[in-house]
């Protein structure tokens, strides 16, 4: 399996960050050694001094496919997740004033805490709610709505490039908020659904 990630789908996120608002939408990969499942916790690497999380929305390929058309895209999606996309944000500085890819900052092993999966049939499409609280405060909020790239688009670009296989994953994007986590720190993220239910609860300990 893969996963695809995409990077500044949120206007307010760009915006912290100063990154220019994408034409398209930015994408990258992190292998399957970067999941990090069952709520175990997340060692912090010895290679950075400034992790961030970066809360997201994460789809669960459920068919294989190619060239997806946008109307047909959530028929490939079975499952929702919450994840969270740890960047290694110095080592990602370093890397793009350099010109470098980012892989190191983003892909690097257990970068990829992700909850439980939850049916797609529970969500309302058009506006899926995330949270993430840090220390029991919240620090990041978001919908799908505010996505500067929807779930359908976002389908329809990354399947002309690479063919979507049942169980890859997609991680959709990070609203604003993100910031540092220090050994220590609890992060609890998780979806809400059409009823209005928490679903998809990720913990994650820093240790
Ligand atoms: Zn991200």
């Amino acid at each position: 399996m893969k996963i695809i990630c995409i990077g500044r789908n949120y206007a307010e996120h760009a915006k912290e960050l100063n990154n220019a608002v994408p034409e398209s939408p930015v994408v990258f990969m992190k292998p399957s050694s970067a999941l990090l499942v069952n709520n175990k916790p997340f060692y912090y690497p010895d290679f950075s001094q400034d992790i961030h999380h970066e809360g997201e929305l994460v789809l669960r390929i459920g068919r294989h496919g190619k060239s997806i058309a946008p109307e047909h895209a959530w028929e490939y999606i079975d499952a929702l997740a919450f994840g969270i996309d740890f960047t290694a944000r110095d080592v990602q500085s370093q890397q793009k004033a350099k010109g470098l890819p980012w892989e190191i900052a983003k892909a690097f092993d257990s970068s990829a805490p992700i909850s439980g999966f939850t049916p797609v049939d529970q969500f309302d499409p058009s506006r899926i709610e995330l949270v993430l609280q840090k220390n029991g405060t919240k620090v990041q909020h978001g919908f799908s709505s505010d996505m500067l790239f929807s779930v359908p688009t976002i389908l329809a670009y990354v399947s002309r490039y690479f063919r979507l296989l049942k169980g890859d994953l997609i991680y959709t994007g990070t609203p604003p908020g993100v910031g540092p986590v220090q050994s220590g720190d609890l992060l609890e993220g998780w979806l809400v659904n059409r009823e209005g239910q928490q679903v998809s609860q990720l913990l994650c300990e820093i240790r």
